[in-house]
C-alpha cells in the first residue's frame, strides 16, 4: 500500500518522499481515508505507531481542498493536547507535514506569556494545537472564535481526563459549533474516555490497531529489586556496569527528578530535568538537548511521559514506578517507536508492590525479575502475577482511598498541567508525608 493510493494529494506526496515515508502505518491506512471522507473517528493506537500523521495529513488536505479562508481571530481546525511539550511536538509535526501548503498553524498552552499567543491568533489559524487551559482562558478573552471550527481532534484524550481537564473539555465542547468533524486519539481507552466517545461522536468509525493497554510488543521489559533508599545509587551502579547510553528515567515526583539529577550532574554525568516547576523555556530547551545527544540522562515526572517522540531512544528507567498503571504504558512508550526495539527497566521496592501488580493486570504480564548483587532488597518485593492476586489482599490502613476506584491506588500528576486559577494540589509523596532529607523549596536549577 502506497500514501497515492490513500487519495493524498501531491504536496504531501511530495513532503513524505522526502521525510522517507514509504508505506502508511496500521494506523495511517485506517485513519486517512476515513478522515479525507469526513467521517468522525475513535482511535486507539501504541504510541510511536505514526498516529501524529495519521490524523495530521487528512486534515491538512482537507483544509487546503475545502472550506473558506480563515477570518481573524478565527479557528478551522482544533488538536487538543493534555501537556505542553506534545502541544509543541504535534505543531512542529503540522509544520513538518504541511510544508508545501498554504496554511497557518500555531501551537498555544500555559506556563508562557498569553499576549504574544493572542496576537498571533489575531490573524486566524488554521490549525490551532492547544492545552485546554489556556485555551479556555484564550477563549474568555474573546481572542479565538470558533464559528469557523470544522475539525476537532482530541489527542491522548485520556491523558486529559487523568490531569484533571475534563471541566475545561465540558466548557470548551459547549462552545463549539456542533456540525463538525470528531477524532479521538488515545493509547488506552478507559470506560470515562468510551462514553466522553459516546457523546462527542457521530457514527465513529473505530480503530484499534493494537490490543488494549497493550504494552509496545519491541519492549523487552524487566525490573530489578531494591531497597527505596538505593534507587538512586543502584541506578549509577547498572548506568556505570552496563555502558548505558542515552536513558530517559521517570521519577514519581519533582523533587525526585531534582534528587537524581543533583547526583548524576555531582558524579560528572550530562544529565538534565523536566518537571512542571520548571519554566516552559526550560522544559523545551532540556528535550533538545536531549534529543541532541548533548545530554546523556533526561530525568522526568509524568509530564513526559506521553506523545514524546525521541529519535533511537534504547532505553527507559523507571525509578520510581508510576501511580496510575496507564502511565507505565506511555513511558516505557517512549522507547521501541517506528519499529525499533528498545528496553524499559523499572527499579521496584517493597512499598510499590501494589503498584506493579496494578500494572502487571493492566498490560496482561508479569515482569521479569532480577536482583542485582550487592543491592539485593532488605524488604523483599512479593511476588506479583498479572493475575492480580496481590491487588486483592487487604490494604494497608494508612493508604488513601482513589475516588477514581479504578485499577490504579490513587492519582498524582504534576499538576502544573492544570489552568493556573485552579488551586494547586501538592504531588503527594504516595502514603507518606513529605520524603525526609529533602532538599527545600524553591526554585528549581537551571540546566
Ligand atoms: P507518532 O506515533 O505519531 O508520534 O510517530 C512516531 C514516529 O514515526 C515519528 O518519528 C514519525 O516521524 C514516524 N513515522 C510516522 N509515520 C511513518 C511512516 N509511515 N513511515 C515511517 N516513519 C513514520
Amino acid at each position: 500500500m502506497t500514501f497515492a493510493s490513500l487519495g493524498l494529494i501531491e504536496p504531501l506526496l511530495r513532503t513524505l518522499e522526502a521525510l522517507g515515508y514509504q508505506t502508511p502505518t496500521p494506523v495511517q491506512a485506517e485513519a486517512i481515508p476515513a478522515v479525507l471522507k469526513g467521517r468522525d473517528l475513535m482511535a486507539a493506537a501504541q504510541t510511536g505507531t505514526g498516529k501524529t500523521a495519521g490524523f495530521a495529513l487528512p486534515l491538512l488536505q482537507r483544509l487546503t481542498l475545502e472550506g473558506p479562508q480563515v477570518a481573524p481571530n478565527s479557528i478551522r481546525a482544533l488538536v487538543l493536547v493534555p501537556t505542553r511539550e506534545l502541544a509543541e511536538q504535534v505543531q512542529q509535526s503540522f509544520l513538518t507535514y504541511g510544508e508545501h501548503l498554504p496554511l497557518r498553524s500555531y501551537a498555544v498552552y500555559g506556563g508562557v506569556s498569553i499576549n504574544p499567543q493572542m496576537m498571533k491568533l489575531r490573524k486566524g489559524i488554521d490549525v490551532l494545537v492547544a492545552t485546554p487551559g489556556r485555551l479556555l482562558d484564550l477563549y474568555r478573552q474573546n481572542a479565538v472564535k470558533f464559528a469557523q471550527l470544522q475539525t476537532l481532534i482530541l489527542d491522548e484524550a485520556d491523558r486529559m481526563l487523568d490531569l484533571g481537564f475534563s471541566r475545561e473539555l465540558d466548557d470548551l465542547f459547549a462552545a463549539l459549533p456542533s456540525r463538525r468533524q470528531t477524532l479521538l486519539f488515545s493509547a488506552t481507552f478507559s470506560e470515562a474516555i468510551r462514553q466522553m466517545a459516546g457523546e462527542l461522536l457521530r457514527d465513529p468509525l473505530s480503530i484499534e490497531v493494537s490490543p488494549r493497554n497493550a504494552a509496545a510488543k519491541s519492549v523487552r521489559q524487566w525490573l530489578v529489586t531494591v531497597d527505596k533508599k538505593r534507587k538512586s545509587e543502584l541506578f549509577l551502579h547498572l548506568l556505570r556496569k552496563n555502558r548505558w547510553g542515552q536513558v530517559l528515567v521517570f521519577a514519581k515526583t519533582r523533587k525526585g527528578v531534582d534528587e537524581l539529577e543533583g547526583e548524576l550532574l555531582r558524579n560528572g554525568i550530562r544529565a538534565d530535568a523536566i518537571h512542571g516547576d520548571k519554566p516552559q523555556p526550560t522544559r523545551l530547551r532540556a528535550l533538545q538537548r536531549f534529543k541532541d545527544g548533548e545530554v546523556q540522562i533526561l530525568v522526568a515526572t509524568d509530564v513526559a511521559a506521553r506523545g514524546l517522540d525521541i529519535d533511537d531512544l534504547p532505553l527507559v528507567v523507571n525509578l520510581d514506578l508510576p501511580i496510575v498503571a496507564e502511565d507505565y504504558v506511555h513511558r516505557i512508550g517512549r522507547t521501541g517507536r517506528a519499529g525499533a526495539s528498545g528496553e524499559a527497566l523499572s527499579l521496584v521496592c517493597a512499598d510499590e508492590v501494589q503498584l506493579l501488580a496494578a500494572i502487571e493486570v493492566l498490560t496482561g504480564q508479569t515482569l521479569r525479575r532480577v536482583e542485582e548483587p550487592g543491592f539485593e532488597p532488605d524488604h523483599r518485593v512479593p511476588a506479583t502475577d498479572a493475575s492480580g492476586q496481590v491487588l486483592k489482599k487487604p490494604k494497608k490502613p494508612k493508604q488513601k482511598k482513589d475516588p477514581g476506584g479504578k485499577v490504579h491506588l490513587g492519582r498524582w500528576f504534576d499538576n502544573d498541567e492544570k489552568p493556573a486559577a485552579k488551586a494547586v494540589r501538592k504531588a503527594p509523596a504516595f502514603g507518606k508525608g513529605p520524603a525526609k532529607g529533602a532538599p527545600k523549596g524553591g526554585k528549581p536549577k537551571k540546566p
